[in-house]
């Protein structure tokens, strides 16, 4: 046996060089030999992806690795990532795209738990979820507080589960609404720094737990970019950082980054968070004047900047990212408006040092922290406008974000030039195997990269129907020939349909258009109920037939109840303001933001969304295709993201066949 054997590693290895070719050679011995033994299948796609990955990491590389669906992707990227992180005596941090999937992957049927149990390995893996998902016991206690408490009923409810839970996690209490779990959770103005409870907190006490795990750390997306931005100045400022110092990042769902690294780098504010600071301002008992008329005076330009904010919007419905037209008088709005704040800031550091009482060390202190943010996010609006920076309205949330337009040169910055290994992993991060726009997307060079379809085999188990006669020249009218084919393949299949349009007006212009049609079955429209419910209803009620915007990614119904998959409309990208800088960037270099973005992207969510069909072996249906693609310019797009190996029809006797069975 070899002297140097490093025992925590599953396999046997001499040193340092001889570690990437025993990690290959026990991969191997795992996808031949040990699997195998226990009921799961050679897939030659799946051995290959997990064989680049190990070379990647091993290398410290950054790597692109598309895997198509069923491929077993998850498998692939943990037999690098468990002997990696022993090997380098740190933690792989695995980065997912939400909570949800955080949970799925180390739950107890998750693959985390059927890989240890298969190949008997004792793993030290812990989920590090968002510090929002946390409750603030300083918040709880404040809210107890009959002076500014707010009573309702669920308040009441969770302010009591606070005084009794040890966790504190949202997921304890998945009834309660944004608006009530925002009253008691963790927000970057909380005052850690100087907190009493700093130490021992249930927010802390999670940090801790996760940060020492040996093995793995399981994230979300913005976790991961949160710690990122954040890592240099809270080392440089004596904090201890969001995640510990890891040995490798595998990011699942990789072509999902863009939008919360944006917005993990950027800033928000947001016009009900500074109203709820005034209302406890304006109802301080025994305030000096000076700090009411300055509170007044904020309370009247929040008002006044919105307001101008609001009507200075590009309305786009396919959005909730709203293009901001940045105007003179938005422009003298935001700097009233940052002169106030700047009155409000002088008044609370007055009553700090006037040691007047009306308000405690750590109220004052988030007070300060929400105006500085507010102010940060002001200043850089009326400096950079929409110019270096990228500017938005989130419709639901009515608030400005502002955030940097340089995700990629960030990210080059701090991840892609420490030498670190980087996996980005998803069904869907090329167009027929070309990474180009996802790679400069990131800002990256020359990644390494590998591409695998679906194990699943689309020749016997889909048909694309693309309508002939919609032509490119037919484009304008096409609506009711479309509503047609719509109404005839949905009756050809007795519902069991997916459709997938671009926007609400879309659902409702087919509802109007459905008006006359008595269907022996149910059509369930997405604004009609809650997401959730109404995915559960499509996959229990077998020929009901589901209709929206927002089942693009995400949603899995394997079986008989989703067998006819209709495209009603292609999804190009909306005036989305991320999308628009992609626009500009590429117009700067010269190329055409039409081929080198639009296109991709509506390719990239077209691969998604053909995606949704087929979830299992023996799962068969029909895509169609009911806007017109032969003869258009993207028709190679189009191409490229469906099902590889599908055969394509243009009539529609064919699908009968299929559809029928
Ligand atoms: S340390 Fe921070 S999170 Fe913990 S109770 Fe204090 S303010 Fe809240």
């Amino acid at each position: 046996m070899c002297a140097l054997v490093r025992s925590k590693v599953p396999f046997e290895y001499c040193s340092k060089d001889d570690f990437p070719a025993m990690l290959a050679h026990w991969i191997g011995h795992v996808f031949y030999d040990i699997l195998p033994g226990e009921g799961y299948e050679i897939r030659e796609d799946q051995i290959f992806t997990a064989f680049q990955i190990a070379n990647a990491v091993c290398k410290g590389k950054v790597h692109f690795a598309e895997a198509g669906l069923g491929t077993g992707k998850t498998f692939a990227y943990l037999l690098s990532a468990i002997p990696y992180a022993r090997f380098s005596g740190k933690p792989v941090i695995i980065a997912c795209a939400s909570t949800a999937l955080q949970e799925q992957l180390t739950g107890p049927k998750g693959d985390i738990n059927t890989l240890a149990r298969l190949l008997d390995l004792d793993l030290d893996v812990r989920m590090a979820k968002d510090p929002r998902q946390f409750i603030c016991d300083l918040k709880a206690n404040r809210v107890n507080n009959p002076f500014t408490g707010e009573s309702s009923r669920l308040l009441d409810e969770v302010v009591h589960w606070a005084d009794e839970t040890d966790r504190g996690e949202r997921s304890e209490v998945p009834h309660i609404p944004d608006r009530v779990w925002s009253q008691v959770a963790w927000d970057e103005t909380m005052p850690c720094t100087i907190c009493s409870s700093r130490g021992f907190c249930k927010l802390v006490r999670a940090r801790n737990y996760y940060r020492s795990a040996r093995d793995l750390i399981v994230c979300d997306h913005g976790l991961f970019f949160n710690d990122l931005w954040e890592r240099e100045e809270r080392i440089a400022d004596g904090k201890l950082t969001l995640l510990p110092d890891y040995a490798a990042v595998i990011i699942d769902e990789g072509h999902k980054i863009i939008l919360p690294a944006a917005m993990r780098a950027g800033r928000q504010i947001a016009e009900d968070d500074l109203n709820s600071m005034l209302s406890l301002l304006e109802r301080l008992q025994g305030a000096r004047i000076s700090l009411l008329a300055a509170a007044i005076s904020l309370r009247t330009a929040t008002s006044g900047f919105f307001k101008t904010l609001y009507n200075s919007v590009l309305e786009d419905e396919r959005t909730e990212r709203l293009a901001v037209r940045v105007s003179n008088d938005l422009l003298r709005a935001a700097d009233t408006l940052l002169r106030t704040l700047s009155g409000l800031h002088h008044e609370l550091q007055n009553e700090q040092e006037l040691y007047t009482g009306s308000l405690s060390t750590t109220r004052l202190q988030s007070f300060e922290a929400k105006i500085e943010r507010a102010t940060a996010v002001l200043d850089r609006f009326c400096r950079d406008g929409d110019r270096d920076a990228i500017v938005w309205v989130d419709r639901k949330e009515k608030s400005l974000w502002v955030v940097p337009r340089n995700i990629s040169d960030l990210l080059g910055k701090f991840l892609f030039t420490k030498k670190l290994p980087v996996v980005f992993s998803s069904a869907t991060l090329s167009i027929g195997g070309d990474f180009s726009y996802f790679t400069r997307t990131l800002g990256l060079q020359k990644p390494s990269s590998s591409s695998v379809d679906s194990s699943f085999d689309f020749a016997k188990q889909v048909f694309i129907y693309l309508p002939r006669h919609f032509s490119a020249s037919v484009r304008e009218d096409w609506f009711d020939p479309a509503l047609e084919r719509l109404v005839a393949l949905l009756r050809l299949a007795n519902g069991r349909g997916l459709v997938l349009v671009n926007s609400p007006s879309d659902v409702r212009r087919i509802r109007r258009g459905l008006k006359n049609c008595r269907f022996p079955f149910e059509i369930l429209w997405e604004d009609r109920a809650e997401r959730g419910y109404l995915v559960e209803r499509f996959r229990e009620e077998v020929s009901s037939v589901l209709v929206g915007a927002g089942f693009w990614e995400g949603i899995d119904v394997p079986g008989f109840a989703l067998s006819l998959l209709v495209i009603w409309r292609l999804p190009f990208p909306a005036q989305d303001p991320l999308i628009e800088a992609r626009r500009r960037e590429v117009k700067k270099q010269g190329l055409n933001p039409l081929t080198e973005v639009d296109y991709p992207e509506m390719g990239l969510k077209l691969k998604q969304g053909c995606g949704r069909l087929i979830r299992k072996r023996d799962d068969r249906g029909v895509i169609a295709i009911l806007e017109p693609v032969l003869g258009t310019p993207w028709e190679h797009i189009v191409m490229d993201a469906i099902p590889a190996g599908a055969e394509v029809t243009e009539t529609f006797d064919t699908l009968s066949l299929i559809l029928k069975n």
